[in-house]
């Protein structure tokens, strides 16, 4: 698997390849957001490191287009701007962490295992409840055969609640598997994904799939 750092930090840049070179990871390097892009886009890289603030385009306008673009690497963001927005936004557009500079290489690598082991989880090839299909290669979600546009986050909750059919899954186990362990839910964020979640899933169904479990949290029930 090889990792692509995107960061103008020269110096950065060093000190990550040496770390990656220590714990046996191949990479590659990108030093602006365009070149970091193309790569991105052609390359077939385990995951990408990208940087927020960088020359020609900006970290944010990368992930973006990266996944408009249906490329779906793992990313992990590193910002400078320690505000809470930026973290925030940062997982909207798409990236799976963020770290906040600066960060220790333990921690780094702590964050890589564990983006990669969550998406493992997540790339099942195909999964169905009822009318619905989870194409996990491709992203996508059919329902009676048609496409169903869902954002990265209501993509993440129904493929964990469908992975997980037939079973409650609580509130906080569904955070961790959407916006990761460190998130602190401050707007029912939860809540309103489900809401638009249900909206596309189970619009005129007379038994919704979506069910809620008082005082635990969801569960998917085909019948
Ligand atoms: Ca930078």
């Amino acid at each position: 698997m090889t990792i692509l750092i995107i960061e103008d930090e020269k110096k950065l840049v060093e000190i990550l390849k040496k770390a990656l070179r220590g714990e046996k990871y191949a990479f590659d390097v990108a030093y602006d957001g365009e070149e970091g892009f193309q790569k991105a886009l052609k390359g077939n890289y385990g995951l990408i490191i990208l940087d927020l603030s960088l020359p020609k385009k900006d970290g944010m306008d990368v992930c973006r287009e990266l996944r408009e673009k249906l490329v779906h690497t793992p990313i992990i963001m590193l910002t400078a701007r320690g505000v809470i927005e930026n973290r925030v936004e940062g997982l909207d557009v798409g990236a799976d962490d963020y770290l906040l500079k600066p960060f220790s290489l333990d921690e780094l690598f702590a964050r890589i295992r564990a983006v990669l082991r969550r998406r493992r989880v997540v790339e099942v090839p195909l999964l169905s409840v009822a009318d619905i299909i989870i194409d996990g290669k491709k992203h996508e979600v059919t329902r009676k055969g048609k496409v169903v546009f869902l954002t990265p986050k209501e993509y993440r909750i129904l493929n964990t609640l469908v992975r997980n059919k037939e079973q409650a899954i609580t509130r906080q186990q569904l955070i961790e598997e959407v916006w990761g362990p460190q998130f602190v839910e401050t707007n029912n964020e939860l809540n309103v994904h489900i809401r638009y979640l249900r909206r596309k899933i189970d619009s005129g169904r007379v038994r919704p799939l979506i069910q809620t479990i008082r005082g635990v949290g969801y569960a998917l029930k085909e019948q």
